[in-house]
């Protein structure tokens, strides 16, 4: 019997295939699946016009065999099958798929088939030292085999096939010291990678399963009767077929989402919430992503992976497709299904591909909506998601140079010290008077701290609130937005503790100029005995009992350079650029007066170095160095 070659490019096809396009031996079986799937379907389609075809959806089913002892694994379908030709030309020529060809011929109709590159049949070579394919085609009376080992060609011969359709019965490659096939001839192995990919797969798949059982207790049985087992076969269906995310919402209980979830992403918390979202159009798709209702413990780590499930129609191709997910929405779990992508894309491809990132853009949009529900309808919830992934969404706002921050910005919340509760920048603006210039914003590592510092104080006391943030990230989030506000009308950030916070009246700060120009020797005096560590040195209009405070100048805060420097190699990060001010009211101010005026330069400059490191103390910032910091007040009080 004659060999006959695979087609030449095919040759080469088939080694790139077997050796490098799939990096997952076990997929083998979900082309397999996937293939009957598309037979079966093709022969129902069929039915729907050809009242020859027996319509019997029912039962339509695959079917998988193990052969420990023979090695062999046997997938057999009852779908269309094929003819002699079709074996030729499908399974002859690799990239040549007969599906894509019937989906062009039945174009108007919406068939949702898997296949359409004609290479996954070809992936059974990476476990196989042989595959053999018996099918005989609906409407014929012989059936053919058409059989191969591989690169050097297949034989087709007549074969005795009294059913229609296809069996593939592959003969499983002995384990090498560098790969282990047998595992492949597990029955636990074999089920659970149906179960991984092909689970919804919208045919049965079944298979002859040994199971035990007790035996019934016999009538006569006496008190030390010991049950006996007897191990017996049952057909099991292994796929649970209907995808639960093709169910419309109505379909599907709040209880079935949940259990979905948690046996699917591995957690034991019921979802914050569930989105359900199916598109036509550009990009067809059907998604059920889930909100966690916590943080999973590795999520603020560099281990936590992003991303979905992708299945196309109904089988996975990815369990984690990154790219479909910002990474300010990486939290999110969940599965998309689409009948646009094909099986064998890979990892590269999909990246490359259109339809792929119009799905990423319309799930994005999507999840926004329903966090702005959540946060309008159910803001108890929201807040508690607000606490468990807030900070990845400040991280958006921040990141890639703002280019998120203007869609992320309404999802933020902060807290109110004046309202004492979280509170959106929205919010936040609405009860704001003419008369306020800013939003103010205090930000350090404790709320009750914040609320005392005397900036803040200041500004909550002519009747403004003060937003403390916390979070490290808050204050790099917020510069990154500048300002919010309608259109026009926006108000910028002011940190309470930055230079101009537009609280003087034009005579207040007439006087506080006329005052300062009085005093400039002192402050001259004062600023050259803290060179290198402040800019400036000034009078303030924003202390009422404290002696003094330190504000920055320019666009870093003093907070800022506390998080720039607590990172890793922050050596050389920038500085802020502090200004001590001071208290005129204060009696201290009279004391360093007059060693001004007396000219005791030394004393003053001691002083002024405590007052120095007293305001950075307030601030929550590092002295330089605390022992001569202690000395000089021990000094004081001897
Ligand atoms: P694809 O599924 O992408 O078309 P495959 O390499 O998996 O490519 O299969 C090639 C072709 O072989 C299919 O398009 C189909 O026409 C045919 N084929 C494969 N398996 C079967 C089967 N079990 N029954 C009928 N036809 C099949
Ligand atoms: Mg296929």
């Amino acid at each position: 019997m004659a060999v006959k070659q695979f087609k030449a490019e095919s040759k080469k096809l088939l080694d790139l295939m077997v050796n490098s396009i799939y990096s997952n031996k076990e997929i083998f079986l979900r082309e397999l699946i996937s293939n009957a799937s598309d037979a079966i379907d093709k022969l129902y389609f069929k039915s729907l016009t050809d009242h020859s075809v027996p319509s019997r959806k029912e039962d339509y089913k695959i079917h998988l065999t193990l052969d420990k002892d023979n090695r062999t694994i046997t997938l057999t379908d009852n779908g269309i099958g094929m003819t002699r030709e079709e074996l030729e030309k499908n399974l002859g020529t690799i990239a040549r798929s007969g599906s894509f060809d019937f989906k062009a011929e039945n174009k108007a109709e919406d068939i949702d088939i898997i296949g359409q590159f004609g290479v996954g049949f070809y992936s059974a070579f990476m476990v196989a030292s042989r595959v053999t394919v018996i099918s005989r085609a609906f409407g014929s009376d012989t059936a053919w085999k058409w059989e191969s080992k591989g690169a050097e060609g297949y034989t087709i011969t007549e074969a005795d096939k009294p059913e229609v359709g296809t069996q593939v019965i592959l003969v499983v490659k002995e384990s090498t010291p560098e790969e282990n096939y047998d595992r492949f001839l597990d029955e636990y192995t074999l089920v659970g990678i149906v179960k991984k990919y092909s689970d919804y797969v919208r045919y049965p798949i079944q298979m002859y399963r040994e199971k035990t059982r007790q035996k019934e207790k016999p009538a006569d049985a006496g008190e030390d009767y010991t049950p006996e087992y007897e191990t017996y076969t049952e057909l099991e269906t292994l796929n649970s077929m209907v995808p639960l995310w093709k169910r419309s919402k109505g379909e599907v209980t709040d209880e079935e989402y949940n259990q979905f979830y948690k046996d699917k992403f591995y957690d034991f918390t019921d979802p914050a919430r569930v989105i359900v979202s199916r598109t036509e159009g550009a990009a067809t798709y059907n998604a059920l992503l889930f909100i966690p209702g916590r943080a999973p413990y590795d999520y603020y780590t560099r281990d936590y992976e992003k991303g979905l499930q992708l299945y196309a129609s109904g089988v996975l191709i990815m369990e984690k497709c990154a790219d479909l997910l910002p990474d300010h929405f990486s939290f999110v779990k969940g599965v998309v299904d689409s009948q646009d992508l094909s099986l064998n894309i890979s990892r590269e491809m999909l990246q490359q591909d259109g339809r792929l990132k119009l799905i990423r853009s319309s799930l994005e949009k999507k999840i926004k909506n329903e966090l702005n529900a959540m946060k309008t309808g159910e803001r108890e919830k929201y807040e508690a998601f607000f606490k468990n992934f807030g900070r990845q969404l400040k991280y958006g706002c921040y990141a890639d140079y703002g280019m998120h921050a203007d869609q992320l910005k309404d999802l933020l919340l902060f807290y109110s010290a004046r309202e004492k509760k979280m509170v959106t920048l929205a919010e936040y603006v609405e009860k704001m008077g003419a008369d306020q210039k800013f939003i103010y914003y205090a930000a350090g590592d404790s709320a009750d701290r914040l609320a005392k510092l005397p900036a803040a104080e200041l500004v909550l006391d002519k009747g403004f609130d003060v937003l403390l943030l916390t979070e490290d990230v808050d204050e790099f989030c917020l510069q990154m937005l500048r300002r919010y506000g309608e259109k026009d009308a926006e108000k910028e950030f002011r940190n309470v503790s930055s230079g101009d916070l537009g609280l003087e009246t034009e005579e207040e700060k007439k006087a506080a100029e006329e005052k300062t120009e009085a005093n400039k020797a002192l402050f001259d005096a004062m600023k050259e005995a803290l060179a290198g560590k402040v800019e400036a040195v000034r009078l303030s209009t924003r202390l009422k009992s404290h002696p003094v405070c330190l504000s920055s100048e320019g666009p870093l805060s003093l907070e800022m350079e506390k998080v720039l420097s607590a990172m890793p190699g922050a050596e050389g990060a920038p500085k802020s650029q502090k200004v001590l001010e001071i208290n005129a009211d204060h009696p201290i101010f009279a004391t360093l007066q007059s060693l001004q005026e007396k000219g005791e330069t030394e004393k003053l400059g001691r002083y002024a170095g405590i007052l120095y490191d007293q305001a950075l103390l307030i601030e929550g910032l590092p002295i330089e160095d605390p022992v001569a910091y202690a000395q000089a007040v021990c000094e004081l009080m001897q």
